[in-house]
């Protein structure tokens, strides 16, 4: 193995431990919870190691980094997440690669999400992305819907041709009421996700959790976790 490869195992399998452990603390199945890996900054060439070492899911928040990246790596047999705010010039080519947008968080997005389905002849997932910092239905700082924007928004999805509503995604907030509190803001996430399900059953996706909080977001009961840090290690600053 390469050097790169060898220290990608060995991250995998110190997340892989903390997912088992707290799935155990938490009473739950481990093929419950699904790991993300988020290889935003990260080279083509990593995502193929991943890809190597067993990883089925991962994750790009920005559509410039993204589409070469998902072109390099068409070979693979990867699941590709979408997580980033995303403006509606880039719908098309997110969807010629994404398999799901864990980040729609308003109504003109689903428009061009769901014209660019149909466009494309695919079935795109989607998760609304929940915002955490605001109570009402405005927007969040770090893109998001407020809790009260998320029953109209799921029903505009699933009208929508081209979209399957697949559940919901947050990240825990910096601001408000849950700052610093990731298993509050997830636990709340859940509440609001029980409410989405009594209309729509089949959207059980609960994407939240990243490398600082990922056993707050398994104990709330969390289907998804998107890990970067943790597997990739610290990323270079943003260019
Ligand atoms: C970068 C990113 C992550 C991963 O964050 P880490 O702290 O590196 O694990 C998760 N979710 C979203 C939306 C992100 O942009």
């Amino acid at each position: 193995m390469t050097d790169r490869k060898t220290e990608l195992a060995a991250n995998l399998a110190t997340v892989e431990e903390r997912i088992s452990a707290a799935c155990a603390a938490a009473g739950r199945k481990r093929e419950e919870v699904t790991l993300i890996v988020v290889t935003k900054t990260y080279p083509a060439s990593d995502v193929r190691l991943l890809a190597e070492l067993g990883v089925r899911h991962v994750a790009e928040n920005r559509d410039q980094e993204a589409a070469p990246k998902a072109a390099e790596c068409a070979d693979l047999p990867l699941i590709w997440h979408f997580v980033g705010q995303l403006q509606t010039n880039k719908v098309r080519s997110v969807c010629s690669y994404a398999d799901v947008v864990q980040s729609v968080d308003r109504k003109r997005l689903v428009d061009a999400l769901s014209g660019a389905a149909v466009g494309a002849a695919r079935e795109l997932g989607v998760l609304i992305q929940v915002a955490l910092d605001v109570d009402s239905g405005e927007r969040g700082q770090r893109g998001g819907v407020g809790p009260d924007g998320v029953g109209a928004l799921a029903e505009a999805v699933a009208a929508a041709d081209g979209l399957r509503l697949d559940g919901l995604m947050t990240v825990a907030p910096l601001a408000g009421p849950y700052a610093d509190q990731p298993r509050a803001a997830f636990g709340r996430l859940m509440e609001i996700s029980s409410g989405l399900r009594v209309a729509h059953p089949a959207a059980n996706m609960v994407s939240a959790g990243m490398s600082s909080d990922l056993e707050e977001a398994v104990a709330a009961g969390a289907t998804h976790v998107r890990v970067g840090t943790a597997v990739l290690g610290v990323r270079p600053r943003l260019r």
